[in-house]
Order: structure tokens, then sequence, then C-alpha cells
């Protein structure tokens, strides 16, 4: 689900836009959110990114979900532009690295209003492991210290939701022109280190958190994408 659009700030991209993912895993026990986009009203963030933010309800419901089928939510970090929305899920549980967490309450990490909305209950666990049947969260810190991606084992193979573990399809696939996260990660090398433990997974496909593209396997690895059963991730409006 494409959530929000926003204007780089940096000088050197002046003018070009990114976008912000999101997705929803239908599974046996409901709907499992990754991501919940910008939230609304804050001037600073206004001011310099221009977001145009989805409502989430408004995202789930173009592809087929109701707020009351979330069960669960996983933020890959918790910056302004990924868990903006978290207040839109009261009583949903949210699943975090406890060092995320941490650093939700150091000063110009997020909006602490946004992260701390009435009603959200955040769910910590440390490192990998598993939250539901065939899901399960991995640790991959870099962009920062608490970052999470999430693996979904599906019929046709594993699916990672990469979230900014890496910044675009382009930076997965070693284009040197391609929008890349690494030179801007505080810990590069934690960095390489999250992408190398996802490649190990040997995924069929990735999905980022601000690509609306997603990478998809070729044969040589050996799955075909022509033929594999599409796995059960809603497809964005784009
Ligand atoms: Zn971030
Ligand atoms: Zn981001």
């Amino acid at each position: 689900m494409e959530l929000a659009t926003f204007r780089f700030p940096d000088p050197e991209l002046a003018g070009r836009r990114g976008v912000v993912m999101g997705y929803a895993v239908r599974h046996s026990g409901g709907v499992l959110l990754f991501d919940t986009g910008f939230g609304f009203g804050d001037k600073e963030l206004d001011e310099t990114y221009h977001p145009v933010t989805r409502r989430i309800e408004d995202a789930l419901k173009d592809v087929g979900v109701a707020m009351d089928e979330v069960t669960a939510i996983v933020n890959c970090h918790l910056h302004v532009d990924h868990a903006g929305q978290n207040g839109a899920f009261p009583g949903v549980p949210i699943h975090v690295q406890p060092a995320e967490r941490e650093l939700a309450r150091t000063p110009d990490h997020t909006i602490v209003d946004w992260i701390d909305a009435p009603g959200t209950m955040y769910r910590q666990s440390a490192g990998d492991h598993a939250i539901a049947p065939a899901m399960r969260i991995l640790a991959t810190p870099g962009h920062t210290a608490g970052h999470q991606s999430l693996v979904v084992e599906t019929d046709g193979g594993t699916v990672v939701l990469a979230g900014q573990a890496c910044y675009t399809v382009g930076e997965w696939a070693g284009d040197p022109d391609a929008l890349d996260g690494r030179n801007g990660a505080p810990d590069q090398a934690a960095y390489d280190r999250s992408i190398e433990k996802l490649r190990a997974l040997n995924p069929i496909r990735v999905h980022f958190g601000h690509d609306r593209e997603a990478w998809v396997a070729g044969p040589a690895t050996g799955a075909d994408p022509a033929t594999a059963p599409a796995p059960a991730i809603l497809p964005g409006p784009c």
C-alpha cells in the first residue's frame, strides 16, 4: 500500500519525491500490518517534508482490509514515516525491538505524541523471533539501532518485508545510481550485515519501505516468479 509521498529536504535530491509504503499480510489469525505511515498535523514536519499522507484506514480499504481485521502491527522502526498512525489501532499489539522503543524516547528520533498516542500497546522482543505461524521478525539494525524486518513463509517461498533495512530495489540489486540508505546510515557496518542476513534467506521477493517496486528473484535462484503461487501479501495500488 502506498501510504504517503514526501519531498526530500536534502539539497542534492531537491525536487524529488519519496514514497512511504506499508504492507498488509493476511494469515490464518487475521491481518498483520507492517508500518502505518506518517501521522497528521505536525507543522515542522509538514514544512520540511511536504508529505501527502493517506489515512491508513483508506489505504487498507483499498486492499480489502477493514480496520478491525488488523490483529497485529510490526513497525520496522519508530521514525515518523513508519509509525505515525499507530494511534489508529488502540489495543492492537505493536511489535518493536526494545532498542527502538528506547530510541523513540530520545530527542529528535520521532514524534512522541504519535508513537505514544492513547491506546497504543507495544510488545517488545529483542532480536529474531517468531510472532505467528510462518512469520518471524529479524533484527536488522543499521538505519536505526532497533530496526527490524519481517519474514513471511508463503507457499511460493520466503518473502521479506525489509522495511528500511535497504532503501530501494536498486540498492538491493547493487545499482550504484539507485537511491540508497547506506550512505546516511548511522551504522554502516550493521547496515551491511543486515542486508547480508536478509539475502541469506534466499527470498523469492523483497519489499521495501521506500520503494513501490519489489525485488523478485529470477530463475537463477531456483524460483520462477512466473509460475510460483502468489504469496498472500496484498498488492498496493501501484
Ligand atoms: Zn527512518
Ligand atoms: Zn523511512
